[in-house]
């Protein structure tokens, strides 16, 4: 493959040429979202002027090329996450995703006496929907812990893989920690056991290829807007025979075959579970994201990623009093932070007046951070269009800012 100009890559990113407070922008927060490339930006512009319609429903020429341009997405994204297009329901992100796989799959099914297993690296998104499952069913919430480096304590997984559970719902990349999870293996086992496994992939699919299909879980959830794609679009990848067993979880339009007082007849999956008028914009304006990240190759993204990574990693382990969170051997480029003798806001409000966004907090993720026995991090995440330079400038104005804090 050729090498790929990344400076053009990131001159195809309208927002990375702004200042902010008179300094050049960094932007470091992809981790939360990600920016967006023009032909998104104009996928998205290009069908409110020329086929904004309502999908599904008319006959019209409108309807039918909107219909055509939502339904040609869910293809693409189908195609780049090596699953159907049936078994792929489009949806607001991650947190739809699996509150529709905790309402329509978990909530009918679980009885007391029965265990969801999660981990101890999960976001509240795949904390919270279990925890009113396990409060409406009388099925327990269990946590497998991790290790201090941030990998998953395998051990205590095996260990908890017990005939009670019926459910592991685990994160294929953490959002904090950066850690690679070998979802691959997981779901074997689980699989082995009867476990059904939801895989949280929000932090996966925008930075590596992911092979839905290869990983072998039954449900795969993740979200647009952090793979270059708007806000508001995800989806929820389900192996077919759960889709045609659930239940719906919204009523409404499109979501029916025949709608009468004595008995409504529901269309079939993926459509049973997209009930009302979907973000049509922004799933056309996620199958461009997804055209433009094949264009790239995951597997350059992932590369250029890793690179910048190890440079990140490399200039904070020189800077004194610096802990960072997270050293799986097999780990995205996120890197948790903390420095001796500053607050994570401090230095995150600061480095802000010097053009540098980061994010600070407890990122979603309360049980982790206690694992750690810290109040915040900082958190650091760059995506394939930032550059070398970006690093050297990001850790000298943090060195910067802490001088200040000190
Ligand atoms: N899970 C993980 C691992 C995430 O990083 C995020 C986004 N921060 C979510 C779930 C939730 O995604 P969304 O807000 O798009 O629903």
């Amino acid at each position: 493959t050729p090498a790929i100009d990344w400076d053009a890559v990131r001159a195809d990113f309208p927002l990375l040429q702004r200042e902010v407070h008179g300094k050049p922008l960094i932007y470091f927060d992809n981790a939360n979202t990600g920016q967006k490339p023009a032909c998104v930006i104009e996928a998205v512009d290009g069908f409110y002027r020329r086929h904004n319609a309502n999908v599904s429903r008319a006959v019209h020429q409108l309807g039918s090329e909107a219909t055509d341009a939502y339904e040609a997405s869910r293809k693409a994204l189908a195609r780049f996450l090596n699953v159907r297009a049936e078994e792929l329901v489009l949806c607001s992100g991650t947190t739809f995703a699996i509150n529709l796989v905790a309402y329509s799959w978990a909530l009918p099914r679980l009885q007391p006496g029965d265990a969801i297993l999660v981990s101890r690296m999960e976001h509240h998104a795949n904390i919270v929907p279990w925890q009113l499952v396990a409060e409406r069913t009388g099925a327990v919430v269990r946590v497998v812990e991790i290790r201090d480096d941030g990998t998953l304590d395998q051990d205590a997984l095996q260990q908890a893989m017990t005939p009670d559970v019926k459910l592991l719902a685990l994160t294929h990349v953490s959002n904090v920690l950066g850690t690679v999870n070998p979802v691959r293996e997981i779901c074997r086992d689980a699989r082995r056991r009867g476990i059904v496994t939801v895989i949280d992939g929000s932090q996966a699919v925008p930075h590596r290829r992911v092979d839905v299909a290869a990983i072998g879980c039954d449900f795969y959830a993740f979200t647009g807007h952090k793979m270059c794609g708007p806000t508001g679009t995800g989806a929820l990848w389900a192996r077919r025979e759960h889709l045609h067993a659930m239940p719906p979880f919204l009523g409404g339009g499109e979501m029916i075959r025949e709608v009468a007082f004595e008995g409504t007849v529901y269309n079939d999956p993926p459509h049973r579970f997209e009930a009302g008028t979907p973000n049509i914009a922004g799933f056309v304006g996620l199958g461009a994201a997804v055209a433009y990240l094949e264009r790239l190759g995951m597997e350059q993204v992932e590369r250029r990623e890793a690179e910048l990574l190890a440079h990140l990693t490399e200039e904070l382990q020189r800077i004194d009093g610096l802990r960072i969170f997270g050293t799986a051997p097999d780990k995205a480029a996120v890197v948790a932070f903390l420095v001796e003798g500053a607050h994570a806001h401090d230095l995150a409000t600061l480095l802000d007046l010097e053009g540098v966004a980061i994010r600070s907090g407890q990122h979603c993720a309360h049980p982790l951070l206690k694992f750690y026995g810290v109040a915040a991090t900082c958190r650091a995440s760059p995506a394939f269009y930032n550059t070398h330079a970006e690093i050297e400038g990001f850790v000298s104005a943090l060195r910067k800012v802490r001088t200040l804090l000190a």
